[in-house]
């Protein structure tokens, strides 16, 4: 069985990972959505139980799981013998982070491999600090998260629980 990983904060989750996941999802077996908590990005809008519950509400691929991690995404990897990470890619700006990171990844654990799949158009300047940033100044998120969890996104924007 062919176990790929998609790694991220997801805070929250948008249309882009959606989509990068369900792509994911057609390609390999198994797909796991890794929710981590070692980011470097300090101040986050959920906590990562409640990441996992907004992913949960926007994803029905069977083949399709929800896990957290704290530690290095490669040994992660490797518990669960994945073949590949699966990152997406949006403007030239990911490029050179995403290359190093899929490089020192890869020098890890030579058998799993990092596989960019490129942003859909309309999702290409999508990403979850502009989701925030639109939402906390008031505007309209409909068109960048999945509708099932807009409302809870505008609540916590707003500063309710
Ligand atoms: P990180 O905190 O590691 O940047 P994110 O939660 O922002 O994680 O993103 C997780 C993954 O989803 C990354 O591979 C990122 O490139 C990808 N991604 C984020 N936004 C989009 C988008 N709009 N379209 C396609 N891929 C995206």
């Amino acid at each position: 069985m062919k176990v790929a990983i998609c790694p991220g904060s997801f805070d929250p989750v948008t249309l882009g990972h959606v989509d990068i996941i369900e792509r994911a999802a057609d390609i390999f077996d198994e797909v796991i959505v890794l929710v981590m908590s070692n980011s470097t990005k300090k101040v986050s809008l959920f906590t990562i139980e409640e990441r996992i519950g907004l992913l949960e509400k926007c994803l029905d691929k069977p083949n399709v799981k929800i896990d957290t991690h704290s530690g290095l995404l490669v040994d992660y990897a490797k518990s669960k013998n994945a073949v590949a990470i699966v990152k997406g890619l949006r403007a030239v700006s990911d490029f050179d982070y995403e290359f190093q990171q899929a490089l020192t990844n890869k020098s890890l654990y030579p058998e799993c491999e990092t596989v960019f799949l490129c942003a859909r158009g309309d999702n290409m300047f999508l990403s979850s600090s502009m989701v925030k940033e639109v939402c906390s100044l008031g505007g309209d998120i409909t068109s960048f998260v999945p509708a099932s969890i807009a409302d809870i996104i505008y609540k916590r924007c707003k500063g309710d629980k």
